[in-house]
């Protein structure tokens, strides 16, 4: 579903990613930890088009993020063609970010109408199903602001479900939440794991890495330092860097 070859991001002189290599397997969970400034956000912001790369080879869903190959050479995709991209690709930011005047079916229904040109009934009629699956039937008529943390972020994965992406990218989705709003949201993002969607999750939450991830990456300085299952990864870290870091969050 994603592979990064060599992938390199600066921004002016600064390195950010200097050679990622990774790959995510249909119905895979991947999740992403490393200490802050190592490049983790970036590296979701190129898969998801936010960011363009400067060297190496990303692909989503069998295409070339951002550009097409032909006889050797890259050529950038137009607008309408890079659009068409990122519909495979859904994102929940640490911050929620929904549309503070529309209820959260309105939020959930926005993109599928406006993007994908869905008729209004067929519209809301997915949005109530999907504002059921994160548990929030019965807010579907709130406004952000009446709701909590923690449901404002399960509307979040509503919306984002809601383009019908073959890839869910979450940047640290709870770590601007109380504590006692993490767990269902977490629950949510376990469910969406059960039911197979290919997600990668940058995320501080050990817990979730170990229960769901399938694998779990460990980035630091705009390198991959490690990458094995959870149980491989969190028990015998092999790098230095890994320990360093795992027994301070740990
Ligand atoms: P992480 O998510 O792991 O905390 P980021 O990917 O957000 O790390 O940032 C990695 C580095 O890239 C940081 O030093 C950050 O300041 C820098 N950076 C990120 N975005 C930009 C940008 N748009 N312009 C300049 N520097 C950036
Ligand atoms: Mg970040």
């Amino acid at each position: 579903m994603v592979r990064s070859e060599g992938v390199c991001k600066s921004f002016g002189r600064l390195d950010v990613l200097k050679g990622i290599d990774l790959e995510v397997m249909p119905g895979e969970v991947m999740c992403v930890i490393g200490p802050s400034g190592s490049g983790k956000s970036t590296f979701l912001r190129c898969i998801n088009h936010l960011e363009k790369i400067n060297a190496g080879r990303l692909w989503v869903n069998g295409h070339l993020v951002g550009y097409r190959e032909r006889g050797g050479k890259l050529h950038e995709l137009r607008e309408s063609e890079v659009a068409a991209q990122r519909r495979d690709i859904g994102m929940v930011f640490q911050r929620f970010n929904l549309f503070p005047h529309m209820t959260a079916l309105e939020n959930v229904m926005e993109a599928p109408v406006q993007v994908r040109r869905i008729p209004r009934a067929k519209a809301r009629e997915a949005a109530v199903a999907l504002l059921e699956r994160v548990g929030l039937a019965d807010k579907a008529r709130s406004y952000p602001s009446q709701l909590s943390g923690g449901q404002q972020q399960r509307v979040a994965i509503a919306r984002a479900l809601a383009m019908e992406p073959a890839l869910m990218l979450f940047d640290e989705p709870t770590s601007a939440l109380d504590p006692e709003l993490v767990g269902e949201v977490l629950e949510v993002m376990k469910q969406l794991a059960v039911d197979g969607m290919t997600m990668i999750v940058v995320t501080h939450e050990m817990g979730f890495a170990r229960e769901v991830g399938d694998s779990l990456v460990f980035m630091d300085g705009g390198v991959v330092v490690e990458k094995g299952t959870p149980r491989e990864v969190l028990a015998n870290p092999q790098h230095r860097r890994t320990q360093d870091f795992l027994s301070k969050v740990l």
